[in-house]
């Protein structure tokens, strides 16, 4: 009887050490990510840099479970894989006439319309490219709309016509892709809405992507327009 009583506890014991264990390397292992993409990836210091840390960690490592689920067959839902892609642009190396475009904004969603707004506000500050916001469809050299689309990574999309003897665009529809951005579960604050819908607009002025410090990057959307957009955009219409 005693014996029983004993191995029992033993058991017991030994199960809330193990549980233990895994808590505490869990929550050892997380700290120790948060802490890379502090020293690698967050563009701000301190404790803003630290919160951009937490939340880079923090989709990497839903994203890191939801591959294992799927690896272990635990659910076989293949959309909830992103890999945060901004878009899967191609380079075109072409660009408008002058450094200004007529823009169409077509959408509903208060978020995604608000979020050009600020984006196109961003771009003319710059003073490097100019949209002119227009109410009539037809005049629109840019359409900026939205597409709800969780068959495709990419959380916008940019895609354009050129004329291939002058190599100038002839227009360009920019989509916001509400699957992703308007769904809690990817977790985009609205600033990097804003940044996306900039990213894509960098598209529409000529942009290509860049891997730098820049609104260009091809994922993650954690930058805003930087000097170096300024100075590509300024570099492409400079003739
Ligand atoms: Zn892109």
């Amino acid at each position: 009887m005693r014996l029983i009583f004993n191995s029992i506890r033993f058991l017991l014991r030994l199960v809330w050490r193990v549980l233990w264990g895994l808590v505490w390397s869990f929550a050892l292992s997380f700290l120790i990510i948060v802490g890379i993409f502090y020293f690698t990836t967050s563009t701000e210091s301190g404790s803003a840099g630290l919160s951009q840390a937490v939340q880079t960690a923090v989709v990497r490592v839903g994203q890191f479970l939801d591959h294992q689920g799927i690896a272990t067959g635990l659910h076989t839902n293949v959309e909830t894989q992103t890999d945060q892609l901004t878009d899967e642009h191609t380079t075109t190396g072409a660009r408008w006439d002058q450094a200004e475009a007529a823009i169409y904004i077509d959408t509903d969603n208060e978020t995604f319309r608000s979020a050009y707004q600020d984006a196109i506000g961003s771009w003319n500050q710059t003073g490097a490219f100019t949209f002119h916001i227009v109410t009539d469809k037809d005049k629109a050299d840019i359409i900026a709309t939205e597409m709800n689309d969780g068959s495709v990574s990419a959380a916008g999309e940019a895609e354009s016509q050129t004329n291939l003897l002058t190599n100038r665009f002839t227009n360009v529809t920019v989509r916001l892709n509400g699957y992703y951005l308007l769904n809690n579960r990817y977790g985009y604050s609205y600033e990097r809405i804003v940044n996306t819908a900039e990213h894509e607009l960098g598209h529409a002025i000529g942009l290509d992507h860049n891997e730098e410090d820049s609104v260009m990057q091809s994922a993650g959307s954690f930058y805003s327009i930087q000097p170096a957009d300024i100075q590509a955009v300024k570099d492409l219409y400079q003739t």
